[in-house]
């Protein structure tokens, strides 16, 4: 990245040093680099003027104390506000319920839903000892429910069959009914995705939410989605009563912005990050860490 945020805010240090105090005047020249970067870090515009405001507005009240100038004074507030946008620490998932525990994937076709599954059910499996059941109501795609079936298989959970004559409705209830009779802890649904947001999609999808009721409700979004990810966030926040994110495909992406703008739609923690195409590929996301490589 040849502009990173913290390049150009060291820079601009060095050009305010001999200044004492953060003021209108000197705090304009900072925020528009910070708005340059975020830009290029591919955050969307909106999400870039609300940031810029909370920055300002932070900067403004901030008396700056002993040997800092303010540039670095500023550095800081930028560095914790997007800490803070990003959602702070970890946010792992939430079992705390009669099992099964239900966990619906949502989001667009190719967005990482049935890779994310897999990923997941390990993740669980391993890390939580869980006993996990998956199926797949994406009726529409007969190769998706093969494709559930193959990588829950390398995940080494247990894959309840559906087809493509089904209601997802139906097909939900009946692996529910499984997972209740054979005593799994948790149950993830993965669901059907289209290319773009879709009315119909959104009403399967929030049927399927009403019917099953979860106590996760994931959306899957791909980080390289950059600008369009937004709309895809807004579409989903509005069907859906998101309780988590995972962002995929981070391993291709190497400006970061779309967290933040996801973040900040939907007002969901990013619980977890997708970072290959491997079936290990997901990490539990860490909003600090994350902050850090946006600011480069
Ligand atoms: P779905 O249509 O939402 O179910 O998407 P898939 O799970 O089929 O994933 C679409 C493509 O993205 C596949 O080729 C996956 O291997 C790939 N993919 C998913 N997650 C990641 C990730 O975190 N990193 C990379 N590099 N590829 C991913």
């Amino acid at each position: 990245m040849a502009s990173a945020l913290s390049e150009r805010l060291s820079r601009l240090v060095k050009t305010m040093r001999g200044q004492a105090r953060i003021t209108e005047a000197n705090v304009q020249d900072m925020l528009r680099e910070v708005r340059m970067a975020l830009l290029e870090a591919d955050v969307a515009l909106p999400v870039v003027r609300d940031f810029i405001a909370r920055v300002k507005e932070r900067a403004l009240g901030t008396e700056v104390v002993g040997s800092l100038s303010p540039g670095q004074a500023l550095v800081g507030i930028v560095q914790k506000e997007l800490a803070a946008t990003m959602g702070e620490g970890v946010a792992d998932i939430n079992l705390a319920t009669q099992p099964p525990a239900i966990i619906l994937m949502a989001g667009l076709q190719g967005a990482g839903k049935t890779t994310t599954t897999a990923k997941l059910a390990k993740h669980l499996i391993e890390k939580r000892k869980k006993k996990v059941l998956t199926v797949s109501a994406d009726v529409y795609r007969p190769a998706a429910i093969e494709q559930l079936r193959t990588v829950t298989k390398q995940a080494g959970a247990e894959w309840f069959p559906s087809t493509g004559d089904q209601k997802p409705r139906d097909i939900a209830l009946a692996a529910l009914d499984y997972a209740k009779k054979h005593f799994f802890d948790v149950l993830l649904v993965d669901t059907a995705g289209r290319l773009a947001i879709d009315e119909a999609l959104m009403a399967e999808i929030s049927d399927l939410h009403a019917t099953l009721d979860p106590i996760e409700t994931l959306f899957v979004v791909d980080a390289m989605q950059g600008q369009d990810a937004i709309n895809t966030a807004k579409a989903f926040k509005e069907a859906l009563p998101l309780t988590g994110i995972v962002l995929t495909k981070l391993d291709g992406d190497s400006r970061g912005g779309a967290a933040l703008s996801v973040r900040q739609i939907t007002g969901a923690p990013i619980k977890f990050a997708g970072v290959s195409e491997k079936i290990d590929g997901l990490e539990v996301f860490d909003a600090d860490r994350h902050a850090g490589r946006v600011l480069g």
